[in-house]
């Protein structure tokens, strides 16, 4: 069943009702763009200090039916399917299909199974270049077997090496700056299709009011 858009959204839609005229949907995708090109400069820094890397057109961790994110993060997709016009036909599509990741394709030629790596969520730029602390304060990789095993010398001090003299992104550290973007499609964890589909939900909600309004 697809993720309604919470209660607490009514509150922008009445915002809408009021007369407010910028465009929230808009503001919060250019925030949350803006962070992810933080993090993309910050994992590129990264790759090029420890020389991790994924291997070309692997894909494996999309596979992952248990993979979690917040509607936030893929806000900027919902908006790009709403201005193609297909948001409607992609949220039909994931109350059909099945937990693998929707933007995922096996079939698709050339690099990498992400049909819009572009636009792909928080946890899919973090997955395999950042770290979380633990127990003992330290910090680890967030990373695959491939990666480990592939890699193992570069793992090995990458490892060692981010508690020491190298930066590493923090996942924490982003998801808590994404949280402050909007705590509440930034402050909830869901199955990966849930989220998106979520982020459809308030993207064509939003603009549907507003042109209601407008009309
Ligand atoms: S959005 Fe792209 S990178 Fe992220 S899980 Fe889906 S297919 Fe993988």
């Amino acid at each position: 069943m697809v993720q309604k858009a919470p209660e607490w959204l009514t509150l922008q839609f009445m915002e809408i009702k009021s007369g407010q005229t910028d465009d929230r949907i808009q503001n919060l995708v250019n925030q949350v763009r803006s962070l992810h090109a933080e993090l993309d400069a910050e994992i590129r820094s990264f790759q090029s200090a420890s020389g991790l890397h994924c291997l070309a057109g692997c894909g494996k961790c999309c596979l992952k039916p248990d993979i979690e994110a917040t509607p936030l993060e893929f806000l900027p997709l919902a908006l790009s399917l709403y201005h193609e016009g297909v948001a409607a036909e992609w949220q039909k599509s994931i109350e059909s299909g099945d937990s693998i990741c929707k933007v995922y394709n096996e079939g698709q030629s050339g690099q990498g199974k992400c049909t819009r790596y572009p636009d792909r969520g928080m946890i899919c730029r973090l997955f395999g270049y950042s770290a979380r602390k633990n127990k003992y304060s330290e910090k680890e990789l967030i990373t695959c077997q491939i990666i480990k095993e592939d890699q193992r010398e570069a793992f090995d001090e990458a490892s060692a090496r981010i508690n020491s003299d190298m930066e590493v992104p923090g996942a924490a550290d982003f998801y808590a700056r994404l949280r402050a973007i909007d705590a509440g499609l930034g402050g909830v964890q869901l199955p990966v299709n849930r989220a998106i589909a979520m982020a459809l939900d308030v993207v064509m909600s939003y603009y549907f009011y507003k042109e209601r309004e407008q009309a």
